[in-house]
């Protein structure tokens, strides 16, 4: 297996590196504190403009749709660099391109062209509401040639700030897939403001209350099982990327303060148990990224079911891996590491959220469990 990135790849990887560097790390620690304060949000429109300006809000969609049309590496890479230094970013584009756009292009004629030249330029970007509850999920409700829709979603990435709303509803016991401009009467919208990490992802609650769609916004029509089964295995490498991502950051914000920090007339580098904890992340973090690579080449060689088993694989290493690294950069900064004013306790919040989305890792444990042992109890939505 070849695993020198081409020329593609490599400009992409850089220029996502330069963005984040130049245009995400600067105003990084000024969003944190923003977002810490009730009542008060960071102002991402800058961060965002930028991002789509360099074509990021669309990296799968095809040129001739208007999008980037780049391979499943460099979308990964893309994320990857982004989440080094600004994981929240990451997790934003992950989901707008891999379920926002990713599910767009699965749907009717007019919503594709009414939807998809905005979410790749920007002028639109998308948050998915997964149907997590199944005692109280979202409720769809058959009115003459409209939908009904009831119910609260919490915790959604780019619910607070997302233009369109992608949302699984139930009806008559079916999923049904809604696509809606997030000003629909009878939507309403507000931040989640205690979110422990991933404050800059626009992570909000969204409320229906007799919210009518027509036929229209349906979108599950076209979804063959194939495209679904590509929908959720791309959601999984946008996640373990920017998994990876925070893993990186840690791994070499402790590596760079362990070789400056003395204590006994040494760097705490040369004391074995910080040496080790080094290593340890350095494991974690190549194993994840092998894995990463491994299942964006199986989608970029059209082996669905391939690229759908390695890219659940790599989410569950990258959301306990950056998990790992996260805790372990905290401690090898020691007291400093406790304190907001570095980016180690950032870090370890952020990873945290990486083990939760898209259905936390139990789910995926269990739905990875049950292809192997064919017994699957968990759905992932
Ligand atoms: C940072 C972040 C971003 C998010 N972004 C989005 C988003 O964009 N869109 C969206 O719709 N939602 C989003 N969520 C919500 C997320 O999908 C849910 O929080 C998650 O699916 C867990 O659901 P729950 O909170 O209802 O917990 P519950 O389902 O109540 O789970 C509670 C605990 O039980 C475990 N558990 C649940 N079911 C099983 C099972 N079958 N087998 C084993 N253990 C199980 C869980 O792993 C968890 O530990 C986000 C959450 C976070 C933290």
């Amino acid at each position: 297996m070849e695993f020198a990135l081409n020329d593609q790849q490599q400009s992409v990887r850089e220029l996502a590196r330069r963005y984040a560097q130049d245009r995400l790390l600067p105003g990084m620690q000024a969003r944190e504190e923003a977002a810490a304060v009730d009542g008060d949000w960071p102002d991402l429109s800058r961060e965002r403009a930028g991002l789509f300006e360099q074509g990021f809000g669309g990296m799968l969609l095809p040129e001739d749709e208007g999008g980037l049309g780049l391979d499943h590496l460099s979308f990964s890479l893309a994320l990857e660099e982004l989440s080094r230094v600004d994981p929240s970013m990451g997790q934003l584009l992950s989901n707008h391109n891999a379920l926002g756009v990713g599910w767009m292009r699965h749907a009717t004629l007019r919503l594709r062209e009414a939807w998809l030249p905005r979410l790749a330029t920007g002028q639109a970007l998308a948050a998915w509401t997964r149907m997590d509850d199944l005692q109280q999920p979202l409720l769809a409700l058959e009115d003459g040639p409209f939908l009904v829709l009831n119910g609260v979603k919490r915790m959604v990435t780019a619910g607070a700030i997302g233009d369109l709303l992608l949302v699984s509803a139930q009806l008559d016991g079916r999923r049904v897939l809604l696509a809606l401009q997030a000003a629909t009467e009878g939507v309403s919208r507000a931040r989640e403001p205690k979110s422990l990490g991933l404050r800059g992802a626009g992570i909000g609650r969204v409320e229906f209350h007799n919210v009518r769609v027509d036929e229209e916004a349906r979108l599950d029509t076209r979804t063959s099982g194939k495209g679904l089964m590509l929908i959720r295995a791309t959601a999984s490498l946008g996640w373990a990327s920017v998994a990876l991502g925070i893993m990186e950051g840690s791994a070499r914000l402790a590596q760079d303060y362990a070789g400056q920090r003395e204590q006994f007339n040494r760097t705490i580098d040369q004391f074995e148990a910080v040496r080790f904890k080094i290593v340890d992340m350095q494991v974690k973090l190549e194993a994840t990224r092998s894995l990463v690579w491994r299942a964006a080449a199986a989608a970029d060689a059209g082996q669905p079911t391939e690229f759908a088993r390695l890219a659940d694989l790599a989410r569950l290493m990258g959301a306990e891996g950056a998990g790992f690294c996260g805790r372990e950069c905290v401690q090898i900064h020691g007291g400093y590491g406790y304190s907001r004013e570095y980016h180690a306790e950032r870090f370890m919040r952020d990873a945290r959220g990486m083990e939760l989305v898209g259905g936390g890792v139990e789910n995926l444990r269990e739905a990875v469990a049950g292809q192997w042992l064919g017994l699957s109890q968990a759905s992932l939505g």
